[in-house]
């Protein structure tokens, strides 16, 4: 069912992650939802299955089976689960960095254990003064002999204190904005490092949100990605081709909840005959299932534009259309589950009212959707696209 431009192989896999998903990952989606906390059963659940290789290469341990097959299986997992979903997303978010600005040395001593699932993964930008102003960021490092000694803290930074391994950006010029950030790889175990407060929060609940610091932590300078004043451009790269996994995420949502009101309206009856046969319900049914088409053939088209490695130029507004878009869809289209299940769709027994907190991340995190909006008009005025304008007037 849907847009599917898979290979045989990536097909197979994704029959893998959805069969996991039905079977092993919803069942547990109500209780991880109401504990709020990180499920570690779902880690192991991935590392028994090699599902963290999805997003690497053959030579570090992956399967080497490209961008679009991890967003497929974002989407899987977050059709019933958003949390385990986004333990997906953030593998591929955390490790993006290595892949994009690692050097050869690099990606060998990380990537394996990233893609068997040994660590965790994590990327660390936000602080509390400097979320979508990533410029005015305060955590400094400085070059000390063949070390760099980082001192500062982030804040709402998924997988703190799960992740053994952080993606950190901060100052290595402080006087300077955008060309004074650079990139560092943050082992969990270095002294120095420390984890803060976890928050409690609206959905999501079972993913770790929260604080870290560091305290005179002092890395290996040879885990610098790319060179000094890299580090913007590095972020800004990782986050075209991350993007698009939380757009997956949120074209989970909405697909799982219009799959369940879809069922629910055939079942429940009022005035005679199921709900799905009033016209103000099947026309909510129909609108759901279009958006939904319309939020994948722009996500599908996006995961293969990064599989045939599109330029930067073309990645940027493709991969902020696809987030704003899918994650939009997710909001609307789990708003009008709830609806459809009238007061039920209320209720905690219901899977739809946990989709609809879970929704509303997607249209906050890596990148809130005005700022999604502001990077389209940026590349839309840089666009030569010539004037409709010649001889008006
Ligand atoms: C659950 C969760 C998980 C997260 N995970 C991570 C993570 O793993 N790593 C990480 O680095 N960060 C993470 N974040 C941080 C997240 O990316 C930021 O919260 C987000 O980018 C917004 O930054 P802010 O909260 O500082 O809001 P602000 O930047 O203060 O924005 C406040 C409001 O103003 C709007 N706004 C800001 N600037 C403009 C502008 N120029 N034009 C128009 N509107 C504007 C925003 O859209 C928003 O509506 C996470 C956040 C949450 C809540």
């Amino acid at each position: 069912m849907g847009y599917d431009p898979l290979t045989d192989e990536q097909r197979e896999i994704r029959d893998l992650v959805r069969t996991l998903a039905r079977e092993r990952v919803a069942p547990r989606a109500a209780e991880i939802d109401k504990k709020g906390e990180f499920p570690w059963d779902m880690v192991e659940l991935f590392r028994e299955h090699e599902l963290f290789g999805l997003p690497f290469e053959e030579q570090y341990g992956g399967t080497g089976t490209g961008a679009l097959m991890v967003l497929v299986a974002v989407e899987e997992l977050s059709k019933v689960c958003a949390t385990t979903g986004l333990i997906m997303a953030v593998q591929e978010l955390g490790s993006l960095g290595i892949k994009l600005a690692g050097t050869d040395a690099q990606k060998e001593r990380f990537l394996p254990r990233l893609a068997s699932g040994e660590w965790l993964a994590a990327y660390a930008l936000t602080e509390p003064g400097s979320g979508s102003d990533s410029a005015a960021m305060r955590t400094e490092a400085r070059l000390d002999g063949d070390e760099y000694v980082i001192n500062g803290g982030k804040r709402f930074i998924t997988n703190a204190g799960v992740a053994g391994l952080y993606v950190v950006f901060a100052k290595t010029d402080p006087e300077s904005g955008h060309s004074g950030i650079s990139a560092f790889v943050v082992e969990a175990e270095t002294p120095g490092f420390e984890v803060g407060r976890i928050e409690p929060k609206m959905g999501i609940k079972g993913s770790t949100t929260g604080e870290i610091f560091f305290n005179d932590m002092r890395i290996p300078a040879d885990n610098l990605l790319g060179e000094e004043g890299d580090g913007f451009k590095i972020a800004m790269r990782i986050l075209d081709r991350s993007r698009p996994g939380i757009a997956a995420q949120g074209l989970g949502l909405a697909q799982g909840a219009t799959d369940y009101a879809l069922e629910y309206a055939k079942t429940r009856e009022t005035m005679g005959k199921p709900i799905a046969q009033h016209q103000l319900i099947s026309g909510m049914l129909a609108d759901m299932e279009t958006k939904c088409e319309a939020a994948r053939g722009l996500l599908y088209k996006t995961g293969l534009m990064i599989d045939e490695d599109a330029p930067d130029s073309e990645l940027t507004k493709i991969s902020a259309m696809t987030k704003l878009y899918c994650t939009d869809v997710a909001m609307e289209v789990t708003t009008d589950a709830v609806q459809i299940l009238g007061g039920y769709g209320y209720m905690q027994e219901y899977p739809v009212e946990r989709m609809m907190r879970d929704a509303k991340i997607t249209q906050i995190y890596e990148g809130t959707n005005q700022i999604q909006r502001l990077v389209i008009a940026r590349e839309m005025v840089k666009e030569q696209r010539g004037s409709l304008l010649a001889g008006v007037g």
